[in-house]
């Protein structure tokens, strides 16, 4: 394992930085240069003056005598947190080049760490997708093999951190955007449970989905960044009061007599052998480890797929209607009077995928149609829940795949977007359910492409399932295996060692 042992992970980063060995602004530096010789399509905006003027003031705080957490660690954020100086375009047209007055409370804590800005990572437009590929800005493509999509809808932050070109990475999670990135590029991601990381300045798709993530390589390294990303704050009315947490408390407990819960319908026909195949060694890793695995049944989770397809749009065609040409962003250039150029806005403004999903929601919501699709998908992401808190109480953790299959050719699926969103089925239920999940790396399927497995954890347990992904990486390499586009050069941290 000593190979890649310094391969981004914090420890390193933080002894380099702490003993003066490396300073905030060369290593800034340094992930900078990786960034601008990478053809990975990773980032929208980077800023080298104000990365490393960020840089500047860590390493004054340095000098003045402060260590530890995350002060000038370099860190790249999805472009759905919007940020002063760097654009917040959400991967749209409509925001191409909006700059914000304001940075969202995730950035405006990360920076108070001391941590630094690299730049914003490329996702899917407002979030929608789980391929990358609806981006404004081109899809991005997959460190382990260009051809294939980096997952999404964080895809860029995802294929950032697997390639080296920034150790951490903030990312959102609606239905699956930290999970399945993570899983398709091998890298760690999580998901805490709803509420605990503020939306503020977190440009909303579906606002009682919508959750901060956290992507590194490792669990230790997720728990630091969520550490420092979640926390209770007023403007975000759906905040959970709770108190500060260090999600590192519980890393070291070992698994003897932990409660693994596998259901059958993870493992059903629509899974991939060679998925599968991953996964079942996965679990009898954990089995190794002192778990034991308990069958648990969640008979509703087909029906996540239907829910969440008519919730997540219904709450996008609300949330999108802001972008109507005079608030923000994007103004067709030529209208007829206002009704003309509301439309020709957001025709010229907004993606397919996003159109398609306006369309979808202004349908489920428009009357008749409220009760029929609606209010039913709202009775079945009751019933899902209820599911959860079932399973739950025979076992401590829930563990199964990410996504049915490895990581498609980009163009490959793209004039089906039933099949993307059916193979969202593994990750949508513990949105609808607010539960934290995770995705670590557990192996290579077809054509050497990543595979995660995935973690799902009790309401505001994300200790435990931290815990349980920690113990897994250290029994296990599969977290620090690097892609060609990464080990053509030894990532900065590495060579700050
Ligand atoms: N793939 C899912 C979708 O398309 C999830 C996206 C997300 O979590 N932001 O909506």
């Amino acid at each position: 394992m000593d190979r890649v042992a310094g391969a981004g992970s914090l420890r390193a980063l933080r002894e380099a930085l702490d003993s003066g060995e490396i300073t905030a602004q060369t290593l800034a530096r340094r992930y900078l240069d990786r960034i601008a010789a990478s053809d990975l399509n990773a980032f929208i905006d980077v800023q080298p003056e104000l990365t490393l003027a960020q840089a500047r003031e860590a390493d004054a705080r340095l000098a003045r005598g402060e260590r530890g957490g995350l002060l000038g660690v370099p860190l790249a954020h999805k472009d759905i947190y919007v940020t002063r100086g760097w654009r917040s375009t959400a991967a749209s047209r409509m925001l191409e080049n909006y700059v914000s007055p304001f940075d969202a409370a995730v950035v405006e804590r990360l920076a108070a760490a001391g941590a630094v800005c690299l730049g914003k990572t490329n996702c899917d437009e407002f979030a929608m997708g789980g391929s990358n590929e609806h981006s404004y800005f081109g899809p991005v493509h997959n460190p382990w093999d260009r051809a294939a999509i980096s997952g999404g809808s964080s895809g860029g932050s995802a294929a950032a951190v697997a390639a080296g070109l920034a150790p951490l990475a903030t990312a959102t999670d609606t239905g699956g955007s930290v999970r399945q990135p993570a899983s398709m590029c091998g890298v760690t991601g999580v998901k805490p449970t709803y509420g605990r990381v503020s939306r503020h300045g977190m440009i909303a798709f579906a606002s009682s989905l919508d959750q901060g993530a956290a992507m590194a390589r490792s669990a230790e390294d997720c728990a630091v960044l969520l550490g420092a990303m979640a926390g209770f704050d007023a403007r975000d009315s759906t905040s959970a009061e709770r108190p500060d947490e260090d999600f590192r408390r519980e890393l070291e407990r070992p698994l003897e007599g932990l409660r693994v819960g596998v259901p059958a319908e993870f493992f059903g026909d629509g899974l991939s052998p060679d998925v599968r195949a991953v996964v079942d060694a996965g679990l009898a890793k954990l089995h190794e480890l002192g778990a034991r695995l308990v069958e648990v049944s969640l008979p509703r989770t087909e029906l996540a797929i239907p829910a969440y397809y008519v919730i997540a749009p219904a709450e996008a065609s609300s949330n999108l209607s802001r972008f109507d040409g005079v608030r923000y962003g994007h103004r067709a250039a030529q209208y007829a009077d206002l009704e003309d150029m509301y439309m020709r806005t957001r025709a010229e403004g907004f993606g397919p995928e996003v159109k398609r999903r306006v369309l979808i929601g202004t349908y489920v919501l428009s009357h008749g149609y409220y009760d029929a699709y609606y209010l039913q998908a709202q009775k079945l992401r009751r019933l899902i829940a209820d599911d959860y808190s079932a399973a739950f109480a025979s076992v401590d953790v829930i563990a199964g795949p990410v996504s049915p299959s490895v990581a498609w050719n980009i163009g490959e699926r793209i004039d089906d977007p039933v099949r993307n969103y059916l193979s969202d089925i593994y990750t949508l239920p513990a949105s609808l359910a607010g539960l934290p999940a995770l995705s670590m790396p557990a192996g290579f399927g077809e054509r050497g492409h990543p595979v995660g497995m995935q973690l799902i954890g009790r309401w505001f347990d994300e200790a435990r399932l931290l815990n349980v992904a920690h113990q897994f990486q250290q029994a296990t390499d599969w977290h620090l295996r690097l892609p060609p586009a990464a080990a053509s050069e030894e990532p900065a941290a590495a060579r700050a060692q």
